[in-house]
């Protein structure tokens, strides 16, 4: 009786301890699954972008602001004429070289898919603008077709064409799930280059939902030519 006593307490105690030992694992595990990598910078610097591009492989998905992180406008007073161009002479040769090693490339702009008066079809215009100075997205989902991006509430406003994501009224964010469902594009970092701090916070707070590593770079360069008058 004694030793069926010992015994019983003996398979108790492993029990227990087990259990601790589980959900102790279990709770790291959990912790983990919570807090993914996640990193914001802020620079004016080009190469700490390079930096981390060099730090991406093919599972790395690489997100592009256009305005102010691509392309800037250059007013000539004189003539009245407004004239897009690089904020860095060298983006476009380091999106290349992101393509040549397999990473997938994306535009994601504010920019509305929508007619205007002034531009008839916008997405197009922004896709051949990008194109005449050395910028080829399209490279990226070749066999993907442009398409209005379904959104939860059914309204057309965020859209794609040539590995450019318009998003209109849309949150960065919602825009960018809404396209990597539709590409079915599930990758396991994301870099986020912009030059609005709040667009990486929400883009940052997805990639934590989703537990994908991300690495949000505020990009500060175009401020820095305008502060110079350049
Ligand atoms: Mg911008």
């Amino acid at each position: 009786m004694r030793s069926k006593l010992i015994s019983l307490f003996a398979i108790l105690f492993l029990l227990c301890g087990c259990t601790e030992d589980g959900a102790e694992k279990k709770q790291t595990q959990e912790q983990n699954q919570n807090h993914p990598d996640t990193k914001i910078i802020t620079t004016d610097k080009i190469e700490d972008i390079e930096a981390e591009f060099e730090r991406a492989d093919e599972n790395t998905l690489v997100v592009f602001d256009c305005d102010g992180v691509l392309t800037t406008i250059s007013w000539d007073r004189a003539k009245s004429n407004r004239q897009t161009i690089l904020v860095n002479k060298k983006m476009p040769q380091l999106v290349d070289e992101l393509q040549q090693r397999e990473i997938k490339t994306v535009v994601l702009t504010a920019l509305s898919a929508k007619a205007s008066k002034k531009l008839q079809n916008p997405i197009k215009w922004r896709i051949e603008t990008l194109k005449s100075l050395g910028y080829h997205f399209e490279k990226s989902f070749p066999s993907l077709e442009n398409c209005w991006l379904p959104m939860p509430n059914n309204q057309p406003d965020s859209a794609y064409d040539q590995g450019v994501i318009c998003c209109g009224r849309t949150r960065k964010d919602d825009s960018l799930k809404a396209f990597l469902g539709y590409a079915s594009c599930h990758p396991s970092k994301i870099i986020f280059i912009d030059d609005s701090i709040r667009n990486i916070q929400h883009v940052e707070a997805f990639c934590k939902e989703r537990r994908v590593v991300f690495v949000g770079i505020e990009y500060t360069e175009e401020k820095k030519l305008m502060e110079r008058g350049e």
